[in-house]
């Protein structure tokens, strides 16, 4: 059954500069043409939603909007073969959240090809406790695997280490039995990365270098970086021969300043991790794997569990990169 109206986390544009936040009651008639309707059960905060609230064009350029680049509930209508009512899906990025409302609302309607079946072996809940962060860490992982970063090949570093990317990356890669080295800018969160799994944890100073050589003593078999800027810059130098690093984020910045001798000296790979065009048959294989051999046993732990009321706070804090783990949006 369609409710006739339903709540959604609506960002509204004041003037030039300025963006407001509320929740509304919006109609199914408001969403956007598409083959699903779908209920949403839980949606999750990434770093991305935060841009979106506070209007950033880079990310949406139409308000008012809903942001939310997850949601995961269940058909309501389907217009398209693949799918019928009642089925549990998850949809993460392609422009869910960006220009197209998105999952921090009871209801979104998208087209068919954005829509990737819950796996066996996972709850609703469970695929966004991962949302895109999670999924991303799966795309950073896979690519490293790929690229032969076996566990037998040494440590493997990863950035951002209590950030949602960097808490699943985590996770994931000490249940495959790599040895994970988690950088950090919170003293405080030293015990929760441990008990991630983090053989050994260090400052996010010890990956920034600022000499100017172009490489320095190799260290790290492989790296999962959500920082960029000087700091993918330094890891790159770090790098041990042969060894990937895979660059997601850019919380430290945008830039990229290095050399080529890394790449044409030791052989080093960097990969381009993009979760939001990414295949669906690439979707739904790493979907089943964080459903089965990847999934961590500690997924709890990972989670705040968040109401849309309450999702305002959780936007500021994760622009200021104070969040820990995962932000849940429960929407059932
Ligand atoms: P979070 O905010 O959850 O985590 C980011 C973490 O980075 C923080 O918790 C903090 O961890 C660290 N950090 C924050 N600011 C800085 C800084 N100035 N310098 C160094 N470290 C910093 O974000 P997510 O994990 O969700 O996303 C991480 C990045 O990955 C973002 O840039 C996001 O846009 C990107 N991303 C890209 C995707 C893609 O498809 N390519 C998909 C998903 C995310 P700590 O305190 O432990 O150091």
């Amino acid at each position: 059954m369609t409710k006739e109206t339903f709540k959604a986390f609506l960002v509204s544009q004041i003037d030039n500069k300025n963006y407001q936040t509320n929740i509304v009651e919006k109609v199914v008639d408001d969403l956007p043409q598409g083959d699903v309707l779908i209920r949403v059960e839980y949606s999750s905060l990434n770093y991305k939603d935060a841009l979106s609230a506070k209007g950033n064009p880079g990310v949406t350029k139409k308000f008012p909007h809903v942001p939310g680049i997850d949601a995961a509930g269940r058909v309501v209508i389907s217009k398209s073969a693949q799918f019928q009512a009642n089925d549990s899906v998850i949809v993460t990025g392609f422009d869910l959240g960006m220009d197209t409302w998105g999952g921090f609302a009871e209801y979104i309607r998208v087209p068919a090809e954005w829509v990737v079946s819950l796996p066996d072996g996972m709850s609703l809940r469970e695929s966004m406790i991962f949302g895109t962060a999670g999924f991303t860490a799966a795309l950073c992982i896979d690519a490293l695997q790929q690229n032969n970063i076996t566990p037998d090949r040494g440590e493997v570093l990863v950035t951002g280490a209590t950030g949602g990317v960097g808490s699943i990356a985590i996770s994931i890669l000490a249940k495959l039995g790599y040895a994970v080295v988690a950088v950090t800018g919170k003293e405080s969160q030293y015990d929760y990365l441990k008990f991630l799994g983090a053989s050994s944890i260090i400052s996010r100073e010890e990956v920034n270098d600022n000499s100017g050589k172009p490489l320095l003593k190799e260290r790290w078999a492989g790296v999962v970086d959500t920082v960029g800027g000087n700091t993918l810059a330094t890891l790159i130098e770090t790098t041990k021969h042969s060894g990937c690093v895979t660059a997601c984020g850019l919380v430290g910045g945008a830039e990229l300043i290095t050399t080529v001798y890394p790449f044409i000296l030791r052989g080093v790979r960097l990969i381009g991790i993009d979760s939001v065009q990414c295949p669906i048959a690439t979707r739904s294989t790493l979907w089943k794997k964080l459903a089965s051999d990847w999934k961590p046993s500690h997924l709890e732990r990972v989670v705040t569990t968040v109401n849309l009321e309450e999702l305002r706070e959780k936007v500021n804090a994760i622009l200021q990169g104070k969040i820990v783990g995962r932000v849940l949006v429960d929407l059932s």
